[in-house]
């Protein structure tokens, strides 16, 4: 993944490159390993998946070089198709799906005896659609452990005969397992699917010089079919030479990032690939009313490419990359979103994309609906339930089907936790959720993404407008601390508090001095920072903001006592006290988006943030409120003198007196209501973000 802004001056876009393609990085490293000579591929995905490929390929003694986490080229000698050994222990094919799948073909067509076996996930995933097949074929299997899961013994003995299979539901990874065990066997295969699943085997085969014809068939019923068929063998695979296209799904990610304003005016996504089999996502995505151009890269077919793409060739798209893999330019700016219906035969051309339709669906106009999706409830985690529940845990309403989701748009902010339940794609989604306007989520197992797409984290990071910093400062009453909380909740922003730091310093003054063991009152003000450290006082950050922790306790009453709030002014005139607090201030808005409350965040803590306002308020009207607030029923006078006295002593100090910045709005709150209040504030930071996302 790389980013950077200066691409194409003048439209704003940033530009970026996904990882390569992890349905043909699988396959680049699995058929060099089988072609007769040696191959030069470029732009492998580095993921996890693709590693226990390239593992398994070692294991059964092909020498694959480390794949470079930069996508730099490397060569690969193949061992020729009769080349692989049998393996001494079992092939872990960790998370990964095509691994097992494709193995299962290659090793039935090859004659190699192995034993497969994956992660819990993975275990927890049907083999029988292409271990059944194959059997009927005369390969022959033992299940080691669960029926229809792995892990799975090749036997690698009985005669394998070939044949014709029509699959139920189309499926890229069953159709290519037995193609390859017609390959590897020299027996002559046809497989017949209902709807044209990921072609990347057909072509890749084609351009190494094996003929596999492609071809739809007519159906009385309307419905497309397509067959994919290899004669008779033997077939030698010509050597590769590659360069794996931008993945579509992770470009996906990327587009709906910029559709939903996360990533200011917008991306320009370069060498992506525009495999039609693979791009359903973008006829969806425009019928929400993302908005979105395809520029093909020019044509240049690679020599390897027999030209013989069948009936499945791609009018008006052009290819970009050597082996038949058209690709090209996606430009995406922020945009409107409308619900639409997803179902029938446009769901196997993006049923990765589903949970990130979900997504944008959650910030459209209306309720979308996904049916005829069963399909992904045997993905690497039930889909359809876990994209469900996260949206409700972030307070979206959807509902549930067998086959699918409704998921009604809202413009609310979004905030929750959302568990990826090790699927690397629903890390994604709500990743991108998380980083759009309005959102905070956070993601359990973000490491997940390493599956599909190193660096996603950082991208969204590098993609993101910089969120503003927003301070509200005033005198002690003027409803900083709600106004602030409310605030960022509704923008998605973290909260800081900082008055509750000078409080927490307070209170451990406080207990120091009563347990015998700090210094008396009298000589607080000649505290040093070394004392200051002892209390081991922190801000930790939470789902919604940051939270004072002292030792190993979170105080939040005890913060707000009348005799931490008494001393609390004269302890935050100590220099040592705010010279020590400023760094852990400072920590919080590295990133932006936080929205902080006190008496000098405008002035010395954040001078630079973007948007600043001095809230003040008439005395009683602040004493009124103080008192509605603690509900202790004081008496208002004797609360107002209070509050005259702090204000004293905060505007009065010398260092960080409590003053407005010169450029912090000035908000009069003695006539607003509350709602009132936090709209201005909410109002200004939206323009403010606006203007870093363009038009
Ligand atoms: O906002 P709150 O009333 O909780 O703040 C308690 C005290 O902490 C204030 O009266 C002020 O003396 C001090 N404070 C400060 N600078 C800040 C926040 C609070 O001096 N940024």
């Amino acid at each position: 993944m790389s980013v950077n802004d200066g691409g194409q001056p003048g439209d704003g876009l940033t530009t970026v490159r996904v990882p390569g393609d992890k349905s043909v990085s699988h396959r680049a490293l699995l058929f060099a390993a089988l072609a007769e000579g040696e191959s030069r591929l470029e732009g492998v995905l580095p993921g996890a998946d693709c590693q226990s490929t390239a593992a398994a390929l070692r294991a059964m003694g092909v020498a694959v070089p480390e794949v470079s986490a930069d996508g730099a080229p490397f060569t690969l000698r193949g061992v020729g198709g009769g080349g692989l050994r049998a393996p001494d222990a079992p092939l872990d094919c960790g998370n990964s799906g095509t691994t097992a799948r494709l193995l299962l073909g290659v090793l039935a067509g090859a004659g190699v005896p192995a034993t497969l076996d994956g992660d819990a996930s993975l275990r927890g995933r049907p083999m029988r659609r292409v271990t059944g097949p194959l059997e009927a074929m005369g390969a022959r299997f033992r299940e080691k452990g669960v029926m229809d899961r792995l892990p799975i013994r090749v036997l690698g003995e009985g005669e394998f005969r070939g044949g014709r299979w029509v699959l139920p539901v189309a499926s890229a990874q069953v159709k290519s397992a037995l193609l390859l065990a017609g390959l590897l066997s020299g027996r002559p295969m046809e497989v017949e699917e209902p709807g044209l699943s990921r072609d990347h085997t057909e072509r890749m085969l084609r351009a190494m010089g094996v003929p596999v014809r492609t071809a739809r068939v007519g159906d009385p019923g309307g419905a497309d079919r397509w067959t994919a068929s290899i004669g008779a063998g033997p077939h030698a695979l010509a050597p590769l030479d590659l360069r794996v296209p931008g993945d579509p799904s992770s470009a996906a990610f990327l587009v709906a990032l910029a559709a939903l304003g996360g990533a200011g005016k917008g991306l320009r996504i370069e060498g992506v690939g525009l495999n039609p089999t693979r791009t359903g996502f973008l006829d969806v995505f425009r019928r929400m009313g993302v908005d979105l151009e395809v520029i093909p890269d020019e044509v240049h077919r690679g020599a390897g490419d027999a030209g013989d793409a069948g009936d499945a060739g791609d009018a008006g798209v052009s290819d970009g990359s050597d082996v038949g893999e058209p690709t090209g330019t996606l430009l995406v700016r922020p945009s409107r979103l409308e619900a639409t219906e997803v179902g029938g035969r446009e769901i196997p051309s993006l049923i990765d994309e589903l949970p990130l339709v979900a997504v944008l669906a959650a910030r459209a106009r209306g309720v979308t609906r996904i049916r005829d999706a069963a399909e992904l409830r045997v993905k690497e985690s039930d889909r359809i339930a876990v994209t469900a529940q996260n949206l409700r845990a972030l307070g979206v309403t959807v509902r549930e089907f067998p086959d699918g989701l409704d998921v009604e748009g809202t413009e609310a902010p979004l905030a929750g936790r959302a568990p990826a339940h090790h699927d690397h794609r629903i890390a994604m989604a709500f990743g991108v959720l998380g980083a759009s306007p309005g959102c905070r989520v956070e993601v359990d197992d973000p490491a997940m993404v390493e599956v599909s797409f190193p660096g996603f984290w950082a991208c969204l990071r590098d993609c993101a407008p910089r969120r503003p910093v927003v301070t509200l400062d005033g005198p002690a009453g003027s409803g900083k601390s709600t106004t602030a909380r409310e605030v960022a909740a509704r923008l998605g922003y973290l909260h800081l508090d900082s008055g509750a730091l000078y409080r927490a310093v307070t209170l451990a003054l406080l207990e120091a001095d009563r347990s015998g063991r700090g210094r008396p009152e009298a000589e607080w003000s000649e505290l040093t920072v070394e004392e200051l450290e002892a209390f081991d006082i922190a801000l930790e950050r939470g789902a919604d903001g940051f939270r004072v922790r002292v030792g190993d306790r979170y105080p939040e009453a005890e913060l707000r006592t009348p005799e931490v709030t008494e001393r609390v002014s004269a302890v935050a005139r100590i220099p040592a006290v705010r010279s020590w607090l400023l760094g852990a201030q400072r920590a919080t808005a590295r990133e932006g988006g936080v929205v902080t409350d006190g008496r000098d965040m405008g002035t010395v803590v954040f001078p630079d943030a973007e948007v600043k306002f001095f809230l003040v308020a008439d005395l009683e009207e602040r004493a009124r409120r103080r008192l509605a607030e603690t509900r202790d029923g004081g008496e208002l006078g004797a609360e107002a003198d209070r509050l005259a006295r702090r204000d004293r002593e905060d505007a009065g100090r010398a260092v960080a007196p409590l003053r407005r910045a010169p450029d912090a709005e000035e908000l009069d709150t003695t006539h607003l209501t509350f709602e009132e209040q936090v709209s201005r504030v909410v109002e200004r930071v939206r323009g403010r973000e606006d203007s870093h996302r363009g038009p």
